[in-house]
């Protein structure tokens, strides 16, 4: 980020809301100034690719074809998720990388509405329904490190704008996980087995809950799938997931 990118972002953050009116806005990718507030410059538009078209009914995995709209993938065939389904708004990409990084460890959460925006439009259904959203809890070590759980901050967000109950509270990561980055699937199934619990106090408000969960990165779907097998297990009704983006590897499809 240039300079002047880098000094209108700073007085952005002390004082949102007032610089808003007064100071260009920064590129949600750059220092570049755009018009509005999540905006991009055009050639950074191109490189965003939104989850569209036929998806995975349970996982929301792109298909290569059109399929009717219940049609599972062969990874959720062969193996069927907690999770009832899923929804992301972007493929990761180098450019959503790039967002989600400088939202994440570059404190860009000027960014906020225009992400929960982009998680809305592609989970329109599951939101339409009532809901508790609960984000994808960080140990509290790294969350002191980073100041902030971005996973927190886009479920309430979303919590607000859908007029959802929001509570972050109901889950919380009791060990401290190595980062997911490179791991195998079934690695990063082990690394993350255990790691997440439902404090007791709130053992009776969750039986029978539809809970949504918030994240910022579909990886394998290991994390969400050990959140909502955690939850399930302290007696919520269904789980489903929605996050901003999703990594998307080639896998074989089925019906
Ligand atoms: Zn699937």
């Amino acid at each position: 980020m240039n300079t002047l990118g880098k000094l209108l972002v700073s007085i952005q953050k002390l004082s949102i809301g007032i610089s808003h009116r007064i100071l260009p806005m920064v590129s949600a990718v750059n220092g570049d100034v755009v018009s509005s507030t999540g905006a991009l410059a055009s050639e950074h538009w191109q490189e965003l690719e939104f989850l569209t078209g036929s998806l995975c009914y349970r996982c929301g995995y792109p298909m290569e074809q059109f399929c009717p709209p219940e049609t599972w993938c062969g990874t959720c065939n062969a193996n069927e998720p907690d999770i009832y389904r899923t929804r992301s708004a972007l493929v990761y990409s180098d450019m959503s990388r790039r967002l989600i990084l400088n939202f994440k460890h570059g404190g860009r959460v000027d960014n906020l509405t225009v992400f929960s925006n982009w998680m809305q439009g592609a989970a329109n259904e599951i939101l339409s329904q009532p809901a508790v959203l609960v984000p994808v809890p960080l140990h509290l070590f790294r969350r002191l490190h980073r100041k902030f759980n971005q996973s927190a901050l886009l479920s309430g967000s979303l919590a607000k704008s859908c007029k959802l109950q929001h509570k972050p509270q109901w889950l919380i990561r009791q060990r401290n996980t190595q980062s997911q980055g490179f791991k195998s699937t079934k690695n990063r199934q082990e690394n993350v087995k255990g790691a997440f619990r439902v404090p007791d106090k709130y053992l009776e408000q969750i039986k029978g809950q539809r809970i949504i969960l918030i994240d910022d990165v579909r990886t394998s779907g290991a994390t969400l799938e050990a959140c909502a097998k955690t939850l399930l297990v302290a007696g919520a009704g269904q789980i489903d997931a929605i996050t901003l983006a999703r990594i998307v590897k080639t896998q074989e499809t089925s019906k």
